[in-house]
């Protein structure tokens, strides 16, 4: 699938998915709502019922006498509502004596089958009501209640009436049969709400997404305005815009780094060529073509500084130019390198002295730490006029190491100090003598220090002189990379 659609589809599956787990979660909770209300139904249809037998089989009592063995029903026939009970209470019932012997039962208990005549009395003996559902000849459920008849001669029968439930279970099925038909309705509704809901809380996702599309190397300055929800939404807009300036920014270096790469290699080629019409058209002499051939030597050397010095910059800040750190006593290899910065201090007539302890044992690798202080030593010498003084110091700290290098140069104007680490930043970019630096000696030291966790500080002042301070860590955290160190300390 292309990414394009990929991209556009991402939001409705989501949105899917969402509505999908709503719906079956709503389903569920659903479902267990209409089981609990059932159930509580059943429980409060049943409990009315057994309120209504019991006083029922209460009032039975009063319209029942028994003489000789033979039952009679005593009411009022006259009054309908007395005769409507009693027909009641006929209609499903059973009446022994003590022994278990029937004196009155109606076809529906009889229907239900007799009670025994040892379940009777022991019926009679506990004295206690009980309560079952018995289910007559054509498949109807009953509830029967029954319990001890005392008469006026203090004797003991056993009465039993029941009452239909089958309207409570035609309730209870209409319930669930109109409650279950109902569902999918209730979900229906909230399916279409979810998804409305869903759509617009998602619609920020989708104008991210639809942004993100319109990015391209030439439009990176596009930003997803903030909702002002302060929610996980705005979070993620909020994230992405400064993603953008990020990749805004590194874009900006990239390009700029282009232009100044491109610049830096077209002076020399340039002048190389320059020198090699010179040779070629205008030189007669053995000591003209020399001189030409030598001037495009220098250009050619400077060219394959700046490339070389390029290469190690992008190994050093892509990470592939590894650090083999170890514990040693730097002071020999900054008095090394003062010793070799003697001769072209000398030619500048520029004082360079070095204050160093006799010993300062700090973690670091070898050779990138000289081609720091190379560095540093060269820019000091470059940057410093005749008469003037260049001194390098190291102190010990404690924990770290200062090491100044100070002249009484140039200086550097203020304006310039936030960028004299960037690459290719020089001061007067067009020095009439160019081949005093490639405006990249800082940015390799920059990146020196912060791989030896270090900081880095410039005082400067114009006309006055400027000093470098670097802090390293004496001792590196464990386990830091070790691997390739470069020989030569060539001032980058
Ligand atoms: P370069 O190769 O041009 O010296 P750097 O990256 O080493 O490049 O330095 C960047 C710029 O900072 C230089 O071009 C110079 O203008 C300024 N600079 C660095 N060190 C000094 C110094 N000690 N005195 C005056 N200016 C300095």
């Amino acid at each position: 699938m292309p990414a394009r659609l990929r991209l556009l589809q991402y939001p409705r599956r989501l949105r899917v998915r969402l509505i999908f787990v709503y719906i079956v979660l709503f389903s569920v909770f659903l479902s267990l709502i209409g089981v609990v209300f059932r159930e509580v139904l059943r429980n409060t249809l049943d409990q009315t019922m057994r309120a209504v037998l019991e006083e029922e089989w209460g009032a039975a009592k009063g319209y029942i006498q028994i003489r000789k063995g033979r039952l009679t029903w005593f009411y009022d026939k006259l009054d309908p509502d007395e005769a409507l009970f009693v027909a009641r209470l006929q209609h499903v019932y059973l009446l022994t004596n003590d022994q278990g012997r029937p004196l009155g039962v109606s076809p529906i208990y009889q229907s239900f089958g007799i009670d025994s005549a040892d379940r009777i009395k022991r019926a009679i003996r506990s004295n206690q009501a009980t309560w079952s559902v018995r289910w007559s000849e054509d498949g109807l459920p009953y509830l029967v209640r029954s319990g001890v008849l005392i008469d006026d001669g203090n004797r003991n029968f056993f009465l039993a009436i029941g009452r239909p439930t089958g309207q409570n279970q035609r309730t209870l099925d209409d319930f669930t049969r109109q409650y279950f038909l109902a569902m999918p309705a209730f979900l229906l509704v909230s399916l279409l709400l979810g998804w409305v809901l869903t759509g617009r809380a998602l619609k920020p996702v989708n104008d991210l997404a639809q942004t993100a599309q319109r990015i391209s190397g030439s439009s990176l300055d596009v930003r997803i305005p903030l909702r002002g929800a302060h929610d996980e939404l705005d979070r993620l807009s909020e994230a992405f815009n400064r993603m953008m300036e990020r990749l805004e920014s590194s874009f900006a270096q990239i390009r700029q780094f282009s232009t100044d790469v491109s610049h830096e290699l077209r002076t020399p080629l340039t002048a190389i060529r320059g020198q090699l019409e010179v040779a070629l058209f205008t030189a007669e002499t053995p000591e003209q073509y020399r001189d030409a051939m030598l001037n495009a030597m220098q250009d050619v050397e400077r060219l394959s500084a700046i490339v070389k010095s390029l290469l190690l910059l992008s190994q050093a800040e892509s990470g592939r130019l590894l650090l083999q750190k170890a514990r040693q006593d730097i002071c020999p290899s900054i008095r090394d390198l003062v010793d070799q910065f003697q001769i072209p201090a000398d030619e500048q007539r520029v004082s360079l002295t070095a204050g160093l302890p006799p010993e300062c044992t700090v973690e670091v690798d070898r050779v990138q730490f000289e081609r720091l202080v190379a560095n540093l030593l060269s820019n000091a010498v470059k940057y410093t006029p005749a008469g003037g003084k260049v001194s390098v110091r190291l102190a010990d700290r404690g924990e770290t190491v200062l090491l100044e290098v100070s002249d009484t140069g140039q200086g550097i104007p203020e304006a310039s100090l936030p960028f004299i680490f960037e690459r290719f930043y020089r001061v007067q970019p067009n020095d009439p003598a160019p081949e005093k630096g490639l405006g990249l000696g800082l940015s390799f030291v920059a990146w020196i220090v912060k791989a030896h966790s270090g900081s880095i500080d410039v005082k400067s002042k114009v006309g006055e002189g400027t000093a470098i301070l670097v802090t390293l860590p004496k001792g590196a955290a464990p386990g830091e990379r070790a691997g390739q160190a470069e020989s030569g300390v060539p001032a980058v």
